[in-house]
């Protein structure tokens, strides 16, 4: 009975292994898309992304899969297979279930407009015109309207968003999600106001200073290498490009990241660089052995945040970072710091202001660009807005939240390519991550109390097995829900997360 049991698993094992195959060769094709494709050749890779899709959803809605299943779930043995053996059926059953009632015209329909609309968005942005991304946009949100209508049944959620969001952030809907940033965005806009209103103002104009890109260049490869993301050696399993929206992509062996240099706004480059970089060792330091498997990659969206969020601001805007790091960027960067002390450039670094581009916002006003998409996409997805009204519910949320007037769609509702992207339900994932990061260096706080120290000594390595060891190496053996009691013995938590912020912002602000 045993022997039986174990090779229906394997061969279950072996079915689910191709589509996991097919994904990577998916973000590697999209990867080229971002990375070198020249601008003609945007027709033939949206078919190229889409036949890619449809042939992954052929092979994940296989009817042997579903035969499979039932034979594991109702064997009398099935107890026998050990809880990595469970989870990886538990996945796989979860996956074949969404994926058979999709159908796959709207698989393929969706991928081919996902690379249309990207392509598009790019355009008006650059023209900063709504009006010719609005169209795409539309028939986008309507296929993935559908397609989330048809997973909410499957799921057992009670809206269509929650639904998508569940796809980033399993099990956690947007009632919870809601009631978790409420209290947040009470103590970010106290923490806001405290900042504006301290006589300690940092000095900002530090980070205007040019940096030709090939010093920038030179710092991205460094910061890789403090955080040991190999981009350099024979072993490497990384690599850095340019993009205009610096993104991770990979798996396990080869995971690279892009990030984007500004000659005026050196920070951009460099705070992108650490962020990708936390994704990418994430990605590459789940327990090999899961390679192939489902439980092989992130445990979530928001978890991947966490970690690249972590890299980015609790390590990379820390003092302790910047004490080992200040001269080796000096030293990287010809003459252009030489007059500039350590205390001056941390406290600009980490000046809060409220602004309007999500991805250049300081570690206290993040959260709230956050908040605005993930009420806009609530109210889009519960028929309260239409696509056409996105600008101007976008412009006064970020009126009300955040006090800044949006001059033009590119730098408002234009500057992300999530929703080209079709990932609507994903931006809530980045605040959580930041929730989860919180509660996570709470914990490495109690284990590795000279982890600081260890920082500015310019010593990550076991920071970086500890985040392996606690987080990263599970992959996806657990539902965030349960890894974050796994760590921190209690369930999503914004405290930590806000504590950390008052004590870091109460001695740069001197409040
Ligand atoms: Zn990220």
């Amino acid at each position: 009975m045993r022997i039986k049991i174990i090779s229906s698993y394997k061969k279950l094992l072996e079915m689910a292994k191709d589509p996991i195959i097919l994904e990577s060769v998916f973000n590697l094709v999209h990867w080229d898309m971002e990375t070198m494709m020249p601008p003609r050749g945007i027709e033939l890779r949206s078919q190229q992304l889409a036949l890619i899709k449809q042939v992954e959803h052929k092979i994940r809605t296989n009817p042997e899969i579903g035969k499979l299943l039932d034979k594991l779930l109702k064997h009398p043995d099935y107890d026998d297979l050990n809880q990595i053996q469970k989870r990886n059926v538990f996945l796989i059953k979860k996956e074949y279930d969404e994926q058979v009632m999709l159908p796959e015209e709207l698989v393929k329909e969706t991928a081919r407009q996902e690379a249309i609309t990207v392509d598009v968005w790019k355009k008006a942005k650059a023209a900063k015109d709504y009006s010719i991304y609005e169209p795409e946009l539309g028939k986008l949100f309507e296929l993935k309207k559908k397609a989330a209508e048809i997973l909410m049944d499957v799921k057992k959620t009670s809206t269509p968003y929650d639904a998508l969001i569940d796809i980033f952030e399993p099990k956690m809907p947007a009632k919870t999600i809601t009631k978790i940033f409420n209290g947040l965005k009470d103590g970010l806009i106290t923490l806001i106001e405290k900042c504006r209103n301290s006589s300690k103002q940092p000095d900002v104009s530090v980070l205007k200073r040019k940096v030709p890109i090939q010093f920038q260049s030179q710092v991205s490869n460094a910061i890789a290498k403090f955080v040991d993301y190999d981009t350099e050696s024979e072993k490497a399993g990384g690599r850095i490009d340019e993009t205009e929206h610096p993104f991770t992509t990979g798996y396990f062996d080869d995971v690279r990241i892009t990030t984007h240099y500004h000659k005026d706004n050196f920070t951009s480059a460099l705070f992108s660089t650490l962020h990708e970089a936390g994704h990418a060792i994430y990605g590459q330091n789940i327990n090999h052995k899961f390679m192939y498997q489902p439980v092989g990659e992130g445990c979530s969206y928001g978890f991947h945040e966490s970690q690249s969020r972590f890299v980015e601001n609790i390590l990379g805007r820390s003092r302790d970072f910047w004490v080992y790091f200040f001269p080796v960027l000096k030293q990287l960067t010809g003459n252009v710091f030489s007059d500039v002390d350590l205390d001056t450039f941390i406290k600009a670094i980490n000046n809060v202001k409220p602004s309007k581009i999500r991805i250049e916002a300081d570690e206290v006003t993040y959260s709230l660009h956050v908040i605005i998409r993930f009420n806009i996409e609530q109210d889009l997805f519960a028929g309260k807005v239409s696509v056409a009204e996105l600008p101007e519910v976008w412009n006064q949320s970020y009126k009300e939240y955040l006090g800044v007037d949006i001059e033009h769609d590119s730098e408002g509702v234009m500057q992300d390519t999530h929703w080209a992207s079709g990932y609507f339900g994903y931006f809530p994932s980045y605040a959580v991550g930041n929730i989860y990061s919180g509660q996570i260096v709470n914990e490495m706080e109690k284990e590795l109390p000279g982890w600081r120290t260890k920082i500015s000594k310019g010593n990550f390595k076991e920071i970086k097995q500890w985040m392996i060891k606690n987080v990263q190496v599970h992959g996806k053996l657990y539902d965030p829900s349960e890894l974050i009691k796994k760590i921190a013995g209690k369930e999503i938590n914004f405290e930590p997360f806000l504590n950390y912020l008052n004590q870091k912002y109460s001695e740069l602000y001197d409040f």
